[in-house]
């Protein structure tokens, strides 16, 4: 067995799905990263690889910003743990909820914290339920979002996900939820139909859900304002114009899951203001803290807020949280992660570098293999296909991304296949430089993938 293929049974994950391939793990282990520095990560046997994904889409100030040690150690022998129960609080979490509320859109100005996305999702919608139950609304539950959207994998987060390996075997959804179409205009578009006149589509499709179900029924509408892991597909023209449009006729609660747009992935600071999309309530993650720490944050509007609290006072309190809700090592460290972001310009950073990481992947348009490129700042999604004019899909789906994602680990670079679609993420620390090389190790694996896919007979 050469090295590449060694390398290919251990790395192959299937990524159609976000979670890695056990059987194949169980073969040959999984590839062990042992340090990390600046976009670089280096593993047990020393290989160094750009780690053009962040990871999870989320270490934005790459794996060695001595400042986050400095900050999570400060708080470890200041304070290293307190609650958030009982009329307790503490000044990170304080401090950072502050930041948050000025950071993000006016209306949002109170904030709930937990330890990951998906429990910040499901808290999300825990709080709509809570608040229609106070209004005396108790049948507006219901919660619409997108197939192929990604909000998570607990029994909420994981039914709001619209990824069908995700509910497999495990009774999802088991929370009331309706997909509806994703607008993924590469694919769903009709022939002639423009950016425009699909999103008025969507938001018909909307609409009539909402009427079929009965707007009493429906309490929310969660959106990633990027989807993401789902396959890098950006909002099409007007498209959260249209959806706000709706929401806001059939009062229809907007969530703007931004755990992997905000803090500048989309070359702003909030996926938000790229797309002018107004929520009533923000979930925010990874970025927040570059995943140096688990940290998730949900912004609610005032309206929300009050109705929260003024049910609260009703019941007695509040009666939700987790041991280490808000903790304090992480959100100290947060707060030294926005200062730095903001300090070194990094969301520019994002902008300017994303540019050109964008415009870079668009030259490769004219090769065979590519159909669709696309994405929106340090967020990237190369879609490949048997048929750049019919955009046919490969037979064997999946086959040559996996390809590509092991292939590229030779070429010293980490990405993401999500089936055929190639995941580009890279740290918002990124320069021109390390762009080129992220390209420069891509095309080499694409021109490796070309010959890989004649010789299987690939169509
Ligand atoms: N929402 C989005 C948009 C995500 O990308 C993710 C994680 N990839 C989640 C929610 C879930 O976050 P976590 O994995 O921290 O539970």
């Amino acid at each position: 067995m050469s090295d590449f293929d060694s390398l290919a049974h251990r790395d192959v994950a299937n990524q159609i799905h976000p979670y890695t391939n056990l059987a194949q793990h169980q073969e040959s282990g999984p590839l062990i990263i042992e340090r990390g520095n600046g976009i670089r990560v280096v593993d047990s046997a020393g290989r160094a690889y750009i780690e053009a994904m962040s990871g999870l889409w989320s270490v934005g100030l790459g794996f060695s910003e001595q400042r986050l040690v400095d900050a999570a150690t400060r708080q470890f022998q200041k304070l290293p743990y307190y609650h958030s129960f009982s009329h307790k609080a503490h000044s990170p979490s304080i401090e950072l909820a502050s930041r948050l509320v000025g950071l993000t859109p006016d209306n949002l100005n109170h904030v709930h914290f937990t330890n990951s996305g998906s429990e910040a999702n499901d808290a999300a919608i825990k709080i709509v339920w809570y608040v229609n139950n106070a209004l005396g609304r108790s049948a507006k539950k219901k919660i619409i979002a997108r197939k192929q959207g990604y909000h998570g994998a607990t029994i909420a987060s994981g039914s709001l996900t619209g990824i069908p390996s995700i509910h497999q075997d495990f009774d999802l959804p088991a929370i009331p939820v309706r997909h509806i179409t994703c607008p993924y205009y590469y694919r769903h578009a009709h022939p002639g139909e423009t950016e425009a006149d699909f999103s008025r589509r969507l938001a018909l499709e909307l609409e009539e859900l909402i009427l079929s179900e009965g707007a009493d029924t429906i309490a929310a509408f969660i959106g990633e304002p990027l989807i993401a892991a789902g396959g890098v597909i950006p909002a099409p023209e007007g498209y959260w114009q249209e959806i706000q449009r709706v929401c806001k006729r059939y009062d229809v609660l907007v969530i703007a899951d931004e755990i992997i747009t905000g803090f500048g992935r989309l070359g702003v600071m909030f996926g938000a203001d790229y797309y002018g999309i107004q929520p009533d309530i923000m979930v925010l993650s990874k970025q927040l803290t570059s995943s140096y720490q688990p940290l998730a944050a949900i912004l609610v509007s005032s309206e929300i807020n009050e109705v929260l609290v003024n049910q609260s006072a009703r019941l007695g309190s509040f009666v939700h949280g987790f041991t280490t809700t808000g903790h304090p090592v992480a959100t100290a460290v947060a707060l030294e992660n926005i200062k730095i972001i903001e300090e070194r310009g990094l969301v520019e950073n994002a902008r300017v570098v994303g540019s050109k990481l964008q415009a870079e992947l668009r030259h490769l348009s004219d090769h065979p293999l590519v159909g669709d490129v696309r994405g929106a700042g340090l967020v990237a999604g190369v879609e490949l296909v048997a048929d750049k004019v019919s955009k046919k899909q490969f037979d064997r789906a999946g086959e040559l991304g996996a390809y590509i994602f092991r292939r590229a680990h030779d070429y010293g670079l980490i990405i993401r296949a999500i089936g055929d679609t190639i995941a580009f993420c890279p740290p918002l620390i990124s320069t021109q430089a390390d762009i080129d090389q992220i390209l420069s190790a891509f095309e080499h694996t694409l021109r490796d993938a070309t010959s890989w896919a004649n010789a299987q007979g690939l169509h």
